[in-house]
């Protein structure tokens, strides 16, 4: 046990105070875990899309002050009681959506929507209790999807860790505690594309190149890139995509473009932009009579899906995913072990790197489309 288990730890953290503002490095104090908790140490954490939607909070609903961040790695500090499965010094990975192991979805081979853990991105607080563990002078900063990474120390509930290899370097598998497990699964998992056939991968940022690389591995002979952003295109060759189309070049649905490139439609599409025309391209590019689409991407919170019924009558078939159909605590040990026996890359994903006093640089590379994950080391 750490000589503070059982404490207040004072530490930093990014704090985002309103939306849209740039987040504020201050000194908070993080609580101890309480009942099935753990205390963490945050050594990497990365910026994905969805802390940057619910930062700017134009579309979703929002708790403020609130320490973002869900992608990262880390150490266990010290355990709140009942936790068994975990000792101070594990390596771990938080995950914004849970496993209990005892809902009737994480007994469920098909499921990994468990019913206590679920991702909710309205809830600011602990489960146990319904208060933060985070505070400033006593008065309260509120929790992100249960994870909060944008601090040195933050608490977590025990489903929502994955303990791995302690071998795997922290600094690179970081990035599959969100966006690289998350479109590696919506196609291995999901879409599950076979040899030789042809998926179409609708945004082309880490999520998307991650649905390319498990595209690549399933053996798929064309993958067609759909981006808004041209200068995407040429990152997203070191991916295996084949084929680009950016819809601005056209003045055709791109779902029309891409049926006349492959006979009638792909045979898998995976949409990682969060746009909804561009959820409804994915969905109707698949060829009919077997094709399959995936939804990936967080819409706004008033989109709805819109397409004639027609299409789906048609044997086409759409469907969606959290975290790429992955139990965080069964699942993810095994997609670090795929990066250890060099099947998957990781090094590419990470295109830029601060430390954590710059961590709004990460915002901004972001909202300029520029490079695909920014590394926040904390120390
Ligand atoms: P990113 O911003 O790095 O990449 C998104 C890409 O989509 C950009 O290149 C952008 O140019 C492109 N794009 C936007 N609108 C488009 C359109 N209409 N047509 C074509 N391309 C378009 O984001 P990211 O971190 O890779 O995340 C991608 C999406 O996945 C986000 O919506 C994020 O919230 C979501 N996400 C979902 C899960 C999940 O479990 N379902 C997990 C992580 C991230
Ligand atoms: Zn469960």
């Amino acid at each position: 046990m750490s000589t503070a288990a059982g404490k207040v730890i004072k530490c930093k953290a990014a704090v985002a105070w309103e939306p849209g503002k740039p987040l504020v490095i201050e000194e908070i104090e993080v609580a101890p875990p309480q009942k099935m908790e753990v205390r963490l140490k945050i050594l990497f954490t990365s910026l994905c899309h969805t802390d940057v939607y619910f930062w700017e909070a134009k579309a979703q609903n929002s708790v403020f002050p609130r320490i973002l961040g869900h992608e990262a790695a880390g150490i266990v500090e010290s355990i709140g009681e009942g936790v068994t499965e975990l000792v101070p010094g594990d390596h771990v990975l938080p995950v914004f959506t849970g496993e209990c192991k005892e809902c009737a979805h994480c007994k469920s081979e098909e499921s990994n929507m468990c019913s206590l853990l679920r991702i909710n991105t309205e809830r600011g607080v602990m489960i146990h209790d319904e208060k933060p563990r985070f505070s400033i002078n006593g008065k309260p900063i509120y929790h992100f999807v249960g994870t909060s990474t944008f601090s040195e120390y933050t608490v977590v509930h025990v489903g929502c860790v994955a303990k791995i290899n302690p071998l795997a370097p922290l600094d690179k598998v970081c990035v599959l505690s969100c966006g690289i497990s998350t479109g590696l699964g919506a196609t291995l998992n999901v879409a599950k594309p076979t040899k030789g056939s042809s998926v179409a991968i609708f945004g082309l940022g880490a999520v998307g190149l991650a649905a390319a690389e498990g595209a690549r591995l399933a053996g798929a002979s064309r993958i067609i890139g759909v981006d808004l952003n041209s200068a995407r295109f040429e990152e997203a060759k070191k991916f295996g995509v084949t084929e680009f189309v950016n819809p601005k070049d056209y003045d055709k649905p791109v779902q029309e473009v891409i049926a006349e490139m492959t006979d009638g439609g792909v045979d898998r599409s995976v949409e990682c932009t969060g746009n909804i025309n561009a959820m409804i391209s994915a969905f109707e590019c698949v060829h009919d009579g077997w094709g399959v689409a995936v939804l990936v991407g967080v819409p706004h919170k008033d989109s709805l899906f819109k397409t004639h019924p027609m299409n789906v009558l048609n044997e086409r078939t759409l469907k969606g995913t959290f975290f790429g159909n992955y139990k965080p605590r069964s699942d993810l040990p095994s997609v670090v072990e795929m990066y250890m026996k060099k099947e998957l890359e990781l090094e590419k994903f990470i295109t830029h790197e601060v430390p954590f006093v710059e961590i709004n640089k990460a915002f901004e590379l972001m909202l300029k489309g520029e490079g695909l994950r920014c590394l926040i080391r904390m120390e």
